[in-house]
């Protein structure tokens, strides 16, 4: 009898667990997931953690499909030559094929005072830390939000909507991604929630202290609590391991999403790089992004060959409180439209947005390769762009997250 095929995942997010389900499609594949925590993180929930209108852990029972050999861990190194990674705890775990899906968290502020003072939220754990934080102090205290991107948008929302007195200081533009109409539209439920929002050259923080924050114009604003959105990165690991990264460090693959060093590993998620083009991070991109990294690695191990990447995005979805929200429509390229869906349509839009993402990934599970949405065809702009280069991608498109 022929001997199991064993593909170890790492990182157990929106990518890594939809790639492991979907594995589990054929008997003789053993799929080994690897992630730090014992539970799923529902990353898109944590500003809602924060604010206390929700939690973001899901049990991996409900996500994780019974046939996925879960350890508990952090990856220090990967050892392509060797085929094994390392284990933090010590010892090592090998592997057939790799799937690499580390996801991201915050970017470095490199603003003086941050990295001491603000509070990033863009995982479980410094979301944890922020929420105590948020609760303890008093109703006046005022809150500033750093980074006007959908996370800060959605995060200045839902604690504007719980009473606090929240300033969200843009560095620039409210919704870059936004249409016009749609800004106006988050402008309009931001100052209905009382939500004061700074916007222009110098609505950019330069300084952060205990209690303040100062902007580019030398202005200095109270803050009790400074919340920092600005900005996603991703783990060092694959640039660790010797495997070539993009600029930002998420792994370079082609558009099979097979590493370009090593047709042993292939990447999902927030920290894949396919063929070095823009490529939003998103639970958006993620979802299919996994289950285009599954099927590239069965297809190997059926001897036939992989199936290119079609990225397609819808637009943005961003909640504005519990009453509110947007769905931003967008070309399949990722360029917003005119239309928006907004108000308590959008708010009820965004929460079936947020349940359905688990439910797919729970009915991956039980079915594996029922999902497709990978499958959708992503249209003419992606082979042009692989033709033409990334310079001529929409310069506000590139790489931003979320
Ligand atoms: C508040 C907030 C709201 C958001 N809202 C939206 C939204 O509305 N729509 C949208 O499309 N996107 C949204 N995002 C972005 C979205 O959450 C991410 O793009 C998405 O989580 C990426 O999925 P992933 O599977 O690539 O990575 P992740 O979900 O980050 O999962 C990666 C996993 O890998 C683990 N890991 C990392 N390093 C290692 C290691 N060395 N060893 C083992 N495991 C490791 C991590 O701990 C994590 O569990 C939001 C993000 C935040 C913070």
């Amino acid at each position: 009898m022929p001997e199991n095929t064993h593909v170890v995942v790492i990182g157990g997010g929106y990518a890594g667990v939809m790639a492991a389900n979907r594995l589990t499609r054929r008997d003789d594949v053993a799929v080994t997931l690897i992630n730090p925590r014992p539970d799923f993180v529902e990353r898109i929930r944590l500003h809602q953690l924060v604010g206390g209108s929700h939690d973001a852990v899901v049990d991996y029972r409900d996500v994780l499909a019974d046939g996925v050999r879960l350890v508990v861990g952090t990856v220090t190194r990967i050892d392509a030559a060797g085929r094994d990674v390392a284990l933090a705890t010590g010892g090592t775990v090998g592997y057939d094929y790799l799937i690499y899906a580390v996801g991201s968290g915050s970017a470095d502020p490199g603003v003086p005072g941050a990295a001491e003072f603000a509070y990033p939220i863009a995982t479980l754990e410094t979301a944890e830390r922020l929420r105590p934080v948020i609760a303890a102090a008093p109703a006046t205290a005022a809150v500033t939000v750093v980074g006007a991107g959908p996370t800060g948008i959605e995060t200045a929302a839902e604690l504007a909507e719980a009473g606090r007195a929240v300033t969200l200081v843009c560095g620039e533009v409210l919704g870059p991604y936004l249409h016009p109409r749609g800004r106006r539209s988050v402008a309009g439920r931001l100052a209905a929630l009382g939500a004061r929002v700074l916007e222009g050259p110098d609505a950019r923080v330069t300084a952060v202290t205990r209690g303040t924050v100062r902007l580019g114009d030398g202005r200095e604003l109270p803050s009790e609590v400074t919340v920092w959105t600005a900005g996603f990165a991703v783990p060092d690991l694959a640039a660790r391991s010797g495997l070539s990264t993009d600029a930002v460090g998420r792994l370079l693959t082609d558009e099979t999403l097979t590493c370009v060093d090593d047709a042993r590993i292939v990447a999902a998620g927030d920290s894949a790089a396919p063929s070095d083009l823009p490529l939003r991070m998103s639970c958006q991109a993620a979802m299919p992004l996994g289950a285009r990294a599954a099927d590239t690695v069965l297809s190997r191990i059926a001897g036939e060959r992989p199936s290119p990447l079609n990225q397609v995005f819808a637009g943005q979805c961003i909640s504005l409180g519990r009453r509110g929200g947007i769905f931003q429509f967008a070309h399949r390229y990722d360029v917003a439209v005119w239309f928006h869906i907004d108000g308590r349509p959008g708010a009820k839009l965004k929460e079936f947005v947020c349940r359905g993402i688990v439910k797919h990934l729970s009915d991956e599970a039980r079915k594996p390769g029922s999902y497709h949405l990978h499958r959708v065809p992503g249209g003419p702009r992606r082979r042009q762009l692989l033709r033409t280069g990334p310079d001529r991608a929409p310069a506000a498109r590139r790489n931003e997250p979320a």
